[in-house]
């Protein structure tokens, strides 16, 4: 199909820092030239003013529909017991206008620091009629009240429920009666701001059919991120029998592409679900100390197999050690190819062996900060090999980072900035051994592109700065340079997605 894409010109940017402007063509989406003083004639032309040129962002972990909804949900996450939720969601319903019987959808109440489970019956009290449904801030686990149960269809529980019960929900929130009109506002919405933070393209872990919905939203003119879309086991032979192989275009404007098979092999740490070698610690246990596996070696070889031998790759969410271990096996056993999504508890001589098979690990650095306190709660005889990004550079493993949106924003730079320096607060780094430098941080950043040369992707950001300041190196002040970094101007296919 023949490109839309106006032909573009970017004048006077810098490669490098310090280095004398060249201009950037960028024609077919493709960087076409680069020199001094190219041919303006014909060229819809940016003057970069001397601006340092990067290679366009990715967030390699994105559940895009639910952060486009975070919007739209109230926010739990700062409660730190069952009875600060229901009262947050008595309020809302007290001073919102709702229509009687609307849903409530609240997000990021966490388990960990609670002293007991929540209650069907207590958001009952304050819900109503209200269908309520409060997603945990890891996504992993959902507290319902009774009029939503009744609105999905699904058996009453007495209280939260748990990945197996939860996740067939989770999938089919968007069943829930919302105005389209909110939906397409706020997609439009978190799209506008990625762009404004340099984000080009993302890799998007929606549960919900992308390789469908996506389509239709380009269309729609929601069309300023590339996204590879995934499918999971249950979508998989819905797309062996389309004949869709990862990498192949899904719209008109070529904006959306087929990503992996994403199998989600173990649980999460705040629900105490991950998969590991070790018995968790702490208090509160909801059923195996060491964790659960959702799928063992065997069918998570079967699974990736069959995707191999359809042209799809594979992106396994593995986040215990023990879950690692089976993923990687899994790979091997099966010739696939892919990413392991996670990686946060890991056992080091695993690394080679995924570095051999060129195996992603998919990381989500800021989880780091939000995980501390848990991580320190319950692995605390194993916090050193928690987000070992260090290790897995040594061992050659290539490296995406993202931020799993909503369970962190999407935002890379956050997510650099806690890959360098592994605070969030006034506390020394946890295990800065395992910190990148911002140089790899970002090359971590922008899916496999690490310098902009002819033949490149026209997908480009204009900076007032250079992230990777040496005279910062190694302080807290470096994160703080990473984390308020925000571009001039944000190109996709030589196109301008935002500018300042
Ligand atoms: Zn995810």
């Amino acid at each position: 199909m023949p490109s839309q894409d106006p032909h573009a010109l970017l004048a006077g940017v810098r490669l490098r820092p310090g280095t004398d402007p060249v201009d950037v063509r960028v024609r077919d989406g493709k960087i076409a030239e680069i020199g001094a003083h190219l041919r303006r004639s014909g060229a819809l032309v940016h003057d970069g003013g001397g601006a340092l040129v990067i290679p366009g962002l990715w967030d390699a972990h994105v559940h895009f529909g639910q952060w486009a909804a975070t919007t739209r949900r109230v926010d739990v996450s700062d409660t730190a017991a069952p009875e600060e939720v229901t009262a947050r969601i008595a309020r809302h319903i007290a001073e919102t206008d709702l229509e009687p019987g609307a849903v409530v959808q609240g997000f990021g109440w966490r388990i960990t620091d609670w002293d007991r489970l929540p209650t069907t019956a207590e958001l009952d009290d304050v819900a109503g009629d209200h269908p309520v449904v409060l997603i945990s801030g890891d996504c992993h686990a959902g507290w319902l009240s009774s009029a939503a149960f009744r609105a999905l269809g699904r058996p009453h529980r007495p209280g939260p429920l748990d990945e197996d019960d939860w996740f067939p929900i989770y999938t089919h929130l968007t069943d829930l009666p919302e105005d389209p009109r909110d939906v397409h506002g706020s997609i439009d919405a978190a799209m506008r701001d990625a762009a404004a933070k340099g984000v080009v393209g993302i890799v998007d872990m929606e549960f919900e059919s992308g390789r469908t919905a996506w389509p239709w939203r380009t269309a729609a003119g929601l069309d300023r991120l590339h996204v590879r879309t995934c499918t999971y086991p249950e979508g998989l032979e819905d797309v062996i029998a389309a004949r869709v192989r990862s990498g192949d275009v899904l719209d008109e404007a070529g904006m959306v592409t087929m990503g992996p098979l994403k199998i989600i092999s173990d649980g999460s740490l705040n629900t105490r679900t991950a998969w590991c070698c070790d018995p968790f610690l702490g208090d509160v246990s909801l059923g195996d100390p060491r964790g659960k596996q959702n799928v063992d070696r065997e069918e998570l070889t079967e699974l990736l197999a069959r995707a191999h031998a359809h042209g799809l790759v594979g992106a396994v969410h593995a986040i215990g050690d023990a879950a690692l271990l089976d993923a990687v096996a899994a790979f091997a056993a099966s010739g696939a190819r892919g990413s392991i999504e996670h990686a946060q508890l890991v056992r080091r001589e695993v690394l080679p062996r995924m570095a051999e098979l060129g195996l992603v690990a998919s990381v989500q650095p800021a989880h780091l900060l939000d995980d501390r306190d848990s991580t320190e709660d319950l692995w605390p005889d194993r916090l050193e090999r928690c987000f070992a990004l260090r290790w897995m550079v040594q061992a050659g493993v290539p490296l995406r980072l993202g931020s799993d949106a909503p369970v962190a924003p999407l935002d890379p730079w956050l997510a650099m900035a806690a890959a360098v320096h592994r605070s969030a607060d006034e506390r020394e780094p946890w295990a800065p051994e395992q910190a990148l430098t911002p140089q790899e941080a970002l090359a971590a950043s922008t899916d496999g592109i690490t310098s902009i040369e002819v033949g490149g992707p026209g997908d480009l950001v204009l900076l007032d700065d250079d992230p990777a300041r040496e005279d910062l190196h190694g302080t807290a002040e470096q994160a703080a340079h990473l984390r308020r970094m925000r571009p001039l101007a944000t190109f996709v296919r030589g196109r301008i997605t935002h500018s300042r």
